[in-house]
């Protein structure tokens, strides 16, 4: 019954063109929506929604040890070849990366090592500021995985922030106060 409900409904938006009209108005919504310029990275910073697929992390477990089980199907799956996972048992019998490498500067971001992970023990997370200048420093290590940034829980935010200048690289730290909605901010409803 659920389904074929669910059929009809897609039937009828098939006739009428619902995905059209509703990707029609959002066109219309940007046209009409108030321009605003973010002070990136000086003293703000958008926040990715948390299907953003950014800088990969790895999970650890409760014990501190990580979900990853070096099963290296991330690393057959990676259409760019820039995973590489060596394993070994640990103290207590269970098998995990001794190396998990990742080539940020051949990534796709395409999510694909995350899909195929049977662990829930690689995500991709919120960070998007991964440029260098030497493409060495873009392959990442297990202990940057594991302390990488996670899934944000205030995505779709602008947050304040603050550019360090005086590190190599320069980064942009976030502040710890509520940021505002950038939708919000561009609707000319006010
Ligand atoms: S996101 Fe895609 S390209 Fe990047 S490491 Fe994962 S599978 Fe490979
Ligand atoms: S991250 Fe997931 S898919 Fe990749 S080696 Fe570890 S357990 Fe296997």
């Amino acid at each position: 019954m659920a389904r074929s409900s669910t059929h009809k409904r897609s039937w009828i938006g098939w006739v009428f063109f619902t995905d059209l009209w509703g990707g029609l108005r959002l066109t219309l919504r940007y046209m009409f929506s108030k321009t605003i310029t973010h002070h990136y990275p000086d003293f703000e910073k958008w926040v990715p929604y948390p299907r953003h697929r950014g800088h990969h992390f790895i999970k650890t477990n409760d014990e501190g040890d990580v979900n990853c089980v070096a099963c290296e199907l991330c690393s057959k799956i990676c259409p760019c070849d820039c995973i590489t996972v060596i394993p070994f048992e640990d103290a207590k019998g269970n098998r995990r990366p001794e190396v998990f490498d990742i080539d940020l500067a051949r990534c796709l971001y395409c999510g694909l090592c995350e899909d195929a992970c049977p662990a829930d023990a690689i995500k991709l997370g919120q960070e998007y500021e991964v440029s260098s200048t030497r493409s060495e420093n873009l392959v990442v290590h297990l202990e940057d995985l594991i302390a990488a940034p996670r899934k944000s829980d205030n995505g779709g935010q602008v947050m304040a922030a603050k550019l360090v200048k005086d590190e190599a690289p320069k980064s942009v730290t976030t502040g710890t106060s509520d940021g505002f909605d950038w939708w919000e901010r561009i609707s000319r409803k006010e």
